[in-house]
């Protein structure tokens, strides 16, 4: 199946072939033809699927057909996603994807001003890109009316819940036409998420595409028994022995964010932190400088890392092993994307047997130890760690709601 039998348009097949996209991804050739025939759809997927060129295709298709160049331009279709970096990064796929059509689109996200942002908003835009926060107040400055949406995609479901984002989705609902094609997008379907589902979509079809399909055979996975204290030493060492240009770091917390970043550093190891706690600027430059390959080695938490988009990631490595087995699953995919392999290497203290464990069941694969290096810790199993309060997971509908993230 290639994208023209899916049913695109010329205008976006040759932006298509500019990307040098040569097939569509599972969820590209399950979810396109669907979502041209204007249904809903609830998607079960995680970043790195395709998922973003899955719902902005068919979406830009619409708008091609639809949009009136002589009249006043009307947000038309919304995404909102939870974080800057996703919203950053779907504005960019749908810069490239929209490159032949006269379609006019614009991110907006909090933590910088808004006055670029409401400048490009008063020039009409048809495709609009947004975290909720921002959304919500450039709405109730009547910079925006979502009046004129046909097409309302929900990006990252279960993220914006743990966010604490409920609240402002339902009012962002209620403010939505009826007569509408929406898209849910959730990489996990706990009933919280279902629930939240059902108050958007009419009758959707459905879409899954399982994490094991897309990462766990193409990333070469492996787990170093390390005691807590040896950690940094043996990053240091692998970074330098691997000689790999891109490598993204997973921190559990904000704080050994930083530790680890200067440690890299007096190892002579250029490295950047990237977490909640870092303005916006610091977090874009961090990335460009990335991509650049000006910085080696990115350090990240779990929902930072959630937008990072970068096309060559050689290597992730889990400096932390996730208490939660899904997040293992959404950080090892961060590489081995579309058509690339990559590889994923996890530290493993004794406290954190279990939470190996508990990755193992969930990929129904045994990860391979590497036993050949100098810090391996053979003592035995501790139960885990106490659990922070930024560890736990679960949706809390009760939590204060919190627009910016915390993580
Ligand atoms: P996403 O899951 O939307 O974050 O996409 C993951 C990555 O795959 C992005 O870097 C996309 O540019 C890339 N990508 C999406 N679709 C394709 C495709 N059909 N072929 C090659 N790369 C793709």
């Amino acid at each position: 199946m290639n994208f023209k039998e899916l049913g695109l348009i010329e205008p976006i097949l040759r932006a298509l072939d500019t990307q040098g996209y040569k097939q569509p991804t599972p969820i590209q050739e399950q979810a396109i033809p669907i979502l041209l025939q204007k249904k809903d759809l609830l998607g079960c997927a995680q970043t790195g699927t395709g998922k973003t060129a899955a719902f902005t295709l068919p979406i830009i298709q619409h708008l091609h057909a639809e949009v009136d160049q002589n009249q006043k331009r009307q947000v038309k279709a919304l995404v909102i996603t939870p974080t800057r970096e996703l919203a950053l990064q779907i504005e960019e796929n749908v810069a490239a994807y929209a490159r032949h059509t006269k379609l006019r689109h614009a991110v907006i996200f909090g933590g910088v001003k808004q006055g670029a942002q409401t400048r490009r908003l008063a020039q009409g835009v048809d495709f609009l890109v947004a975290t909720p926060g921002r959304l919500l107040d450039l709405i109730g400055q009547g910079f925006i009316t979502l009046k004129h949406i046909k097409y309302f995609v929900l990006d990252e479901a279960d993220q914006m819940l743990d966010m604490g984002f409920i609240h402002d989705i339902k009012k962002v609902i209620k403010q939505l036409p009826t007569n509408r094609q929406s898209l849910f997008f959730s990489a996990t379907m706990a009933p919280a998420i279902v629930k939240l589902s059902q108050q958007i979509l009419g009758k959707p079809e459905r879409v899954t595409i399982k994490p094991e399909q897309t990462t766990a055979e193409k990333v070469e996975q492996s787990v170093y028994m390390v005691a807590k204290a040896d950690k940094i030493k043996l990053l240091s060492q692998l970074i330098k022995n691997k000689s790999v240009d891109s490598s993204l770091v997973f921190s559990r917390t904000k704080h050994g964010a930083n530790k680890v970043v200067k440690k890299l550093d007096q190892a002579g190891i250029k490295a950047e932190a990237i977490h909640g706690n870092k303005s916006q600027n610091a977090r874009v430059k961090a990335l460009e400088g990335f991509k650049a390959g000006k910085i080696n080695v990115l350090v990240a938490t779990d929902i930072a890392a959630r937008g990072i988009d970068v096309e060559e990631l050689d290597l992730v490595i889990n400096y932390d092993l996730p208490n939660v087995a899904e997040t293992y699953v959404h950080r090892i995919g961060r590489t081995g994307r579309a058509n690339a392999s990559g590889e994923a290497i996890s530290f493993c203290d004794a406290e954190e047997r279990s939470y190996l464990k508990q990755i193992e069941k969930l990929i129904n694969t045994q990860l391979r130890v590497v036993k050949d290096h100098q810090f391996v810790d053979s003592r035995p199993d501790l139960p885990p760690a106490k659990k922070t309060n930024n560890q736990r997971r679960s949706p809390k509908p009760k939590r204060k709601v919190s627009r910016k993230p915390s993580n």
